[in-house]
């Protein structure tokens, strides 16, 4: 569904350059969770923010069903690749209630019809665990599991087909993790979506993901199955990785 050919990325910072993804090739198939590992500062975040069109490649193309995608971040674009990030806030506006954000992103995209759209909100608030009624509360009223559901069900109103997850459970706690995790297993099987999923958190790995792109100093070193990463990597790096883990 989702292919990245040659993909580099060059930052120029003052007099330097700074290499930030370099010639990294891999496809996604649909309804697969990839895990994208490496150490802080390889690579992971710059991989995301290209597959969402944020910024293009200075080399290489990243296409999408088959479709080169453009340089400049289209609607559709937008509608089928959506992001969900360690911390919800900086992506819920705070003046906006918990509806009218979900239902701006409805509308927006044009999804559904427009009566429809309010009642709507309040099921995809209930596909994620939360009540319909939340539709009424601000960001500022929710906990941080809570508001993660939120950006959770933001994305599935648009309806998309890959979610990036850049780690999305990072910033919560061991039990309110597990439960996060075990809504976007659900939800991976129950509307077949795809997932780029990164995380430092090889624990997480194994709950999530079906494969593991290891990323070091931007390229890309190893990509397996989860059995194969855990029980016999091939690649130094990953070996250090995997034996870092408690
Ligand atoms: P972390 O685990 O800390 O989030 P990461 O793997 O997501 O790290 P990136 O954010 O992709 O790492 O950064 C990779 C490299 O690119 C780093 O050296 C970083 O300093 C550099 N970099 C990222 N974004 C920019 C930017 N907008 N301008 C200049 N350099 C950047
Ligand atoms: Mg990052």
């Amino acid at each position: 569904i989702l292919s990245l050919q040659s993909v580099s990325k060059t930052f120029t910072v003052g007099a330097h350059e700074v290499r930030a993804v370099d010639d990294v090739s891999f496809d996604v198939a649909k309804g697969e969770c990839l895990a994208v590992v490496g150490e802080s500062g390889s690579g992971k975040s710059t991989i995301a923010n290209m597959i969402l069109g944020i910024y293009p490649p200075s080399e290489g193309t990243i296409s999408y069903r088959g479709t080169v995608l453009p340089s400049s971040r289209e609607l559709s674009h937008r509608r089928a690749i959506q992001l969900v990030q360690q911390n919800p806030l900086s992506s819920l506006n705070p003046k906006r209630t918990i509806g009218a954000s979900l239902r701006l992103a409805l509308d927006v995209h044009g999804i559904g019809e427009r009566s429809r759209r309010w009642e709507r909100v309040g099921k995809l608030l209930e596909e994620v665990g939360l009540p319909a009624d939340y539709r009424s509360r601000s960001p500022a009223t929710l906990s941080g599991g809570q508001r993660q559901r939120v950006a959770i069900a933001r994305a599935l109103a648009c309806e998309s087909e890959i979610v990036v997850l850049d780690e999305p459970t990072s910033a919560l706690d061991v039990l309110v993790q597990a439960r996060t995790l075990k809504l976007l297993n659900e939800l991976k099987e129950s509307r077949g979506l795809t997932y780029i999923f990164i995380t430092h958190d090889l624990s997480v790995v194994r709950n999530i993901a079906d494969r593991v792109a290891v990323f070091e100093n931007g390229k890309l070193v190893e990509l397996d199955t989860v059995e194969t990463i855990f029980s016999n990597p091939a690649d130094p790096y990953t070996r250090g990785l995997i034996g870092a883990v408690p």
